[in-house]
């Protein structure tokens, strides 16, 4: 594998499982077993009910650009080779949100509201991160 150069997630033992399921292409949210609510990032307790009882789920991985920026300089020096990149907050469809990079996108064409994928990047042997691509429309032209 490539070297990986970019700094990497510092996992806690409660995000361990949500890093796991990005090994193995599985994007997961916690869902709180008392009241259902759906959580993202990882936490220990349900900021809604404060019950400790939280389980995963798998998301299916689809959402909409909540809000992004592209970033064209001062960024840190590890993605330096990386510019410009899109850095954005994506809802997915179960209602948690998400900040990751999109990818396989020209910055002038990433929208608010536009429809995104998950896509799993194995950046190490160690670590896989999420990073969201366009869900393109089968009837679109171009
Ligand atoms: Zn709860």
């Amino acid at each position: 594998m490539k070297e990986y150069k970019r700094p990497l997630p510092i996992t806690t033992f409660w995000s361990q499982p949500f890093w796991e399921g990005c090994k193995r292409h599985e994007l997961l949210i916690q869902q709180c077993k008392i009241c259902n609510a759906k959580l993202f990032y990882p936490k220990l307790f349900c900021p809604s009910c404060l019950s400790s009882e939280l389980g995963w789920i798998k998301s299916g991985g689809k959402g909409k650009v909540y809000s992004y920026t592209t970033v064209y300089g001062y960024q840190p020096e590890a993605f330096t080779d990386d510019i410009p990149y899109i850095l954005a907050v994506i809802r997915l469809e179960e209602g948690v949100q998400m900040m990751s990079r999109i990818v396989d996108c020209k910055p002038e064409d990433v929208k608010c509201d536009m429809n995104v994928v998950v896509v799993f990047k194995d950046v190490t042997d160690e670590f896989t991160l999420p990073m969201f691509k366009p869900l393109l429309s089968v009837f679109k032209n171009s």
